[in-house]
């Protein structure tokens, strides 16, 4: 198995060098060039299989460098038990709600308490190891552009491992105040944060813009280091991401509640950069059996207007909400799906990226939208509908979500009432723990404004809602800040060069 660009500038790519670099050559995303099949016999198998097993097997179906024991012996302390709040990295939790049945994908025990975390407790391991096998003894500099929990979960993921150092760019009011307060105290050596003055968009085009710099990547290359990124573009984030939709279907077997043979279910998704639903994606690709996948956003709706029309345009209002992590214009991993949808075919993914990059818009051919509308639903819903969302779930099924995951649960539920597709059970990836993001959800639930600093609104949310707050969040409160620097987007290259040592 090798890696190619979507962009056809790159071939033949080993699975290291593509989770090394991240991004390819011509500015496009490494794909595989072919997806191992899962039989219904295979699914049975897993089904019997530790998290960690789930995640060896597969994973190593798409990297042939790495031995299964290799894989086994990363995959162990990164879905460590004690990782993971209750002990297992991805539990469901079964709510009925009149006809239909809804399994939360809870993907928010971890460190960090989001589902960032599923990828980047592992992709530590697969960088020092592709370091180990092709870097030539380089040093990795890691660049984040975060929209919160990026950046939280690769800080953690990544501190004090040897051989890299992280650099994370976070929008400076585009965050919540503990998405913010969990950077900003962030413990280890070789570890740096920093606010930009814009938003996501900006910080992620910086981003790019650094990658792929030949200056600064000389300047890296004279002082034996190499840039990689921990942001869902690299294969090493998305291919952790795949084993929990068939870890979810493994365990529904499990239970009894998949029982015949090619039995689908629907995800799913609380949509940003396009990453999580384009994992679920690859996992029917690869057998899986799904109906739909359902992709929901916030009012920064531009993937429900694309699946809806064909029409990709980012030329419109930029909303903050109360669901950062989905306050995204530009969902780089379409351009993956797209790859796919066309049958690989490069010319026209760069193409249209081009359109994206010069004019912010680009419009897909019939046949690619149909493809497009056979497998995918789109829906958005706005933040009053959010909060009224969060409120019913706790009161008609006492469960409380935080504001992406209230996101997905309403878009769903108008799924369900514009298809009548109510017998088909439905896996939806619950992405953040309430607690993130605990005065939305305490407003939501009392319609009363908390009063305090956030972790006072956590206790208080902890209190009426008879839940308790996460380890991670409640040690928070001791911790110190590190990082209170903030630069502009024209600023950012500076800021790498000095975090890595060379200024
Ligand atoms: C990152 C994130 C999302 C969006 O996931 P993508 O892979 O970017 O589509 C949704 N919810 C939460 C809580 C997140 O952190």
């Amino acid at each position: 198995m090798h890696y190619k660009s979507t962009r056809g500038g790159q071939e033949n790519i080993s699975a290291s060098q593509a989770i090394l670099h991240g991004i390819a050559k011509d500015g496009g995303l490494f794909v595989p060039d072919s997806f191992p099949q899962y039989s219904y016999a295979d699914l049975h198998e897993l089904a019997g299989c530790t998290y960690q097993e789930r995640a060896a097997r597969i994973m190593a179906d798409f990297l042939p460098e790495f031995s299964k024991e290799e894989l086994e012996s990363y995959a162990a302390p990164a879905y460590a038990p004690e990782k993971f709040e209750g002990g297992f990295p991805a539990p469901l939790s079964m709510l009925q709600n009149g006809q239909v049945t809804m399994y939360l994908l809870e993907l928010w025990h971890g460190p960090t308490c989001a589902f960032k975390d599923m990828a980047l407790q592992m992709l530590p391991y697969l960088l020092t190891g592709s370091l180990r096998k092709d870097g030539c003894g380089k040093k990795a500099v890691i660049l984040v552009a975060t929209s919160g929990d990026t950046g939280k979960a690769a800080l953690e993921g990544f501190k004090d491992v040897d051989g890299v150092s992280i650099q994370v760019f976070y929008p400076e009011s585009g965050v919540s105040d503990m998405q913010k307060r969990q950077m900003t105290t962030q413990e280890g050596g070789n570890v740096s944060v920093c606010a930009i003055q814009g938003n996501f968009d900006d910080a992620q085009s910086g981003v790019k813009k650094i990658f792929t710099d030949p200056q600064v990547n000389r300047i890296l290359e004279e002082n034996g280091m190499l840039f990689s990124s921990a942001n869902s573009i690299n294969w090493g984030r998305l291919l952790p991401q795949i084993v929990y939709y068939f870890s979810a279907y493994c365990d529904l077997m499990r239970t009894g509640e998949m029982d015949y043979e090619g039995e689908k279910i629907n995800i799913v998704v609380p949509t940003g950069n396009f990453g999580n639903i384009l994992a679920a994606y690859y996992a029917k690709k690869m057998g899986l059996p799904v109906n739909r996948f359902i992709c929901a956003s916030n009012s920064n709706n531009v993937l429900t207007e694309f699946i809806r029309t064909g029409v990709y345009d980012r030329n419109r209002q930029f909303y903050t909400t109360i669901s950062p992590s989905m306050d995204i214009l530009i969902s780089s991993n379409l351009e993956r799906l797209l790859y796919d949808l066309t049958g690989n075919n490069s010319a026209l993914v760069a193409s249209w990226m081009n359109q994206l990059a010069a004019t912010g818009r680009y419009q897909v051919d019939a046949a690619t939208l149909q493809k497009l509308q056979e497998l995918f639903w789109g829906g958005f819903c706005d933040d009053g509908e959010t909060l009224q969302e969060i409120r019913e779930m706790f009161q008609t099924e006492n469960y409380l979500c935080d504001t992406h995951t209230a996101v997905a649960v309403h878009v769903y539920k108008e799924y369900v009432a514009q298809t009548q597709d109510t017998a088909t059970p439905t896996v939806i990836a619950s992405t953040a723990s309430p607690y993130k993001f605990a005065s939305h959800v305490y407003k939501a639930v009392t319609g009363e404004d908390a009063a305090g600093d956030d972790f006072a609104v956590a206790s208080q949310l902890s209190a009426v809602t008879g839940t308790q707050i996460p380890a991670p969040i409640a040690s928070l409160q001791e911790k110190p800040v590190r990082f209170a620097n903030v630069c502009t987007a024209a600023g950012m290259r500076e800021e790498v060069l000095r975090a890595a040592g060379i200024r």
